[in-house]
This record gives C-alpha cells, sequence and structure tokens, in this order.
C-alpha cells in the first residue's frame, strides 16, 4: 500500500512495522489503530530503562512469585506496550450452591460432578481457553446416548489429568473440575505478559477453560456451537468478577505456549484462530504482540503462522517489529538481542526451577495439558 495516513509521517517506526503486514487492508488497519484513528483500545508506548550492548539484563531479582515475573520496567525491558483502559469486569456472584451445582446471577450453572483437588495454586491473572482436540460427533438428535458417554469419557479423562478447571461440553454444560484453588495441568511451558507484568508457565496462575471441540473444523465452520459460546460467555463474566481479571488476560491456548527445546512459540495451537473474543465480551486480544517474542526473543515457524489467523498473525508481527526497533535503538543485531532476549527466558526459567519453583518442577515431570493440539 503506497499512501500514507495523515498524522503518522512523523513516524518511521510505525510505518516500519506497518510494512510487516503484507495484507494491505490488514496494514491500513494496524496503522489506523496505532495512530488511534479507528481505535476504542489504544496503544500507548512507555519508554523504560534503555537497554545497552553488553549488558544482559538480570532480572533474577528479589521476592520472585512463582510463575509471575514482576514488573517489566524494572528490569530492563526496553519497551512496555500497555492498555490505556480495560473494561471492569462484569459483577457477577453465587446465588446458590449444592453438592452437586452452583448458580450465578448471570444464569451460568456450574455442575461439580466431576470436581476434583489438586495442589495448591497462587493468584488468578487470567484464563486461557483451550478445545480438548476430543473426538467429536455431528450434533443430532439421534446421537445424544453417544453425545453423551462421549463427553463424559472426556471428563473422566480431564479430572485423572487435572487438566482444565473447566469444561465446556457440546450442550454448553459447564463443569467445574480442577478446584478454582487449585493449578490445572493445562498450559505446560508458556508465557505472558500485560501492563507491566509478565508470567511464565501459566499453570500457577491463570485458569484452564476447554472446549468439548476440535481446533480445526473439517467444513471451516464455527469450532463451537452456540449453547457453548454463551455458556463459555456466562463463565468469563463469572471468573472476571470473582478474581478481579483483566481483559486483556484473557487469551488462548495458541498465544501463549512455546517449546523451549528450540525456542518456538506456538507449541501448543488450539485456538490459534477464530476464538469468538467478542461475542464473551472481549476485545481481540489476538491483535496484541506476542508477549514471548516481544519479551523473550521465541521465534514463530512457517507451521504457526500458516496455521493463525489474520489477527494472531498481525499480534505476532507486531511482536516482532517491537523487537526489531528496540534492537537497532539501543544498538544490536537483531540476532544478537534475540540471543539476548532468550538468555533472559533461560535465566527466569532455571530460577523458577532452582528457587522457589517446585511447583514447575512437578510440571514437568507430569507432563503438559492433554489436548492435542499441538505438534505431532
Ligand atoms: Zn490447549
Amino acid at each position: 500500500m503506497g499512501g500514507r495516513l495523515k498524522g503518522f509521517e512523523a513516524n518511521p517506526g510505525l510505518e516500519w512495522r506497518a510494512r510487516l503486514f503484507l495484507d494491505p487492508v490488514a496494514r491500513l488497519r494496524y496503522l489506523r489503530r496505532a495512530t488511534g484513528t479507528a481505535s476504542r483500545r489504544p496503544w500507548v508506548r512507555m519508554r523504560c530503562r534503555p537497554l545497552r550492548a553488553g549488558t544482559v539484563p538480570l532480572l533474577l531479582a528479589l521476592a520472585w512469585i512463582p510463575c509471575v515475573v514482576s514488573d517489566a520496567s524494572t528490569h530492563g525491558y526496553p519497551r512496555v506496550f500497555r492498555l490505556l483502559s480495560s473494561a471492569p469486569p462484569p459483577n457477577v456472584w453465587q446465588v446458590e450452591e449444592t453438592q452437586g451445582y452452583a448458580i450465578f446471577s448471570n444464569g451460568l450453572r456450574l455442575e461439580n460432578r466431576f470436581t476434583v483437588r489438586n495442589r495448591p495454586r497462587g493468584e488468578s491473572a487470567g484464563i486461557v481457553f483451550h478445545t480438548t482436540e476430543s473426538f467429536q460427533l455431528p450434533l443430532e438428535p439421534g446421537r445424544n446416548r453417544a453425545l453423551k458417554l462421549i463427553g463424559e469419557a472426556l471428563l473422566e479423562y480431564v479430572r485423572q489429568k487435572r487438566a482444565y478447571h473447566f469444561v465446556i461440553d457440546r450442550f454448553g454444560r459447564v463443569y467445574r473440575v480442577v478446584a478454582e484453588t487449585d493449578a490445572a495441568n493445562h498450559a505446560g511451558h508458556s508465557v505472558w505478559a500485560s501492563g507491566r507484568r509478565a508470567y511464565i508457565n501459566l499453570n500457577e496462575s491463570f485458569f484452564g477453560v476447554a472446549f468439548e471441540a476440535q481446533s480445526q473444523t473439517p467444513e471451516g465452520g464455527p469450532v463451537i456451537n452456540p449453547a457453548q459460546v454463551y455458556a463459555g460467555r456466562m463463565l468469563t463474566e463469572m471468573l472476571r468478577s470473582r478474581y478481579r481479571i483483566p481483559e486483556e488476560n484473557c487469551v488462548t491456548h495458541a498465544q501463549v505456549s512455546v517449546n523451549p527445546g528450540n525456542m518456538r512459540a506456538g507449541y501448543h495451537m488450539d485456538w490459534a484462530r477464530a476464538f469468538p473474543f467478542r461475542e464473551f465480551g472481549l476485545p481481540d486480544n489476538y491483535w496484541r504482540p506476542l508477549p514471548s517474542v516481544r519479551l523473550f526473543g521465541f521465534l514463530c515457524d512457517a507451521s504457526f503462522r500458516q496455521r493463525a489467523g489474520a489477527p494472531l498473525g498481525e499480534g505476532i508481527a507486531l511482536a516482532e517489529g517491537i523487537l526489531h526497533d528496540t534492537a537497532l535503538t539501543e544498538g544490536f543485531s537483531v540476532p544478537a538481542y534475540r540471543q539476548v532476549l532468550q538468555k533472559r527466558y533461560r535465566e527466569m526459567t532455571t530460577a523458577l526451577r532452582n528457587g522457589s519453583a517446585s511447583k514447575e518442577i512437578w510440571n514437568e515431570a507430569n507432563g503438559e495439558s492433554s489436548d492435542t493440539g499441538d505438534r505431532p
């Protein structure tokens, strides 16, 4: 796209990042968002302490909270994107609870039949959305018995593996599996960041919500049905209200999953596209610059880019643009700067393993999440 949008001619960095979008429509959308001409959710770049060539940012600091990597600006993150305003969580409260179920003021009903305890968890910072990638039959009246049997077998499996906090079945029923006070084994190696905080290995700080579904539908239709969308929205509202979860911390597994073995993002790829953020009352968080790339120099290979939908692809491109910009500004080559960021990640995960993070070692010893929306 050859034309320029009024208002950003004096910002070569912005134009550079805009060139990352090969699709002219996506590029225009990005420029409009970035210049605030069409966005209700403006990003603002914050300038933090500069990073000098030859100095490795030592982030292994002070009071360490498992999974939470603390204040980005005080640990040398060169630039941090921050959302100016965040919609407050809706007000939802519990109306009634019995041994078998709980009812909430927004109509949510939680089934407790499969609830199980696991190890205690720390804070409740966010939600990671998954698909179970389990066997699916067509949702047809004559298949009620088989659909219910398949759903119950899945729930039993999830219960045994302590794989998710919540499962939403094909009929939109919401099952509370792992107790809300405990950690579930849903996110594996994972990274997210928002505001001035970054999170590593989200099992200890994010809820896992799984839909009985497969991310890739043969006919390219919706991944989840209207009953699941409705139930997912009610559940999201309840969790955001009860735990004061910010909207920017409601993300999909594909956005957070990483493989430290080869330093690639997108190890698990469930919900790499088409998560209905809007229908859940959330902003389209696919647009956010991917934290694993931006903060820790993870790479995105061709299969992840291909699997990602357009918004997540733009989130990846935006993160790469920031990384590129920052490297040049701070006097690094891009590969050298990526090495610095990757070293930062390795130091943090080593500290998690060796220090206060015995829980993380437990995670690794017991495998990752049970969904198979990942690499073969
Ligand atoms: Zn998953």
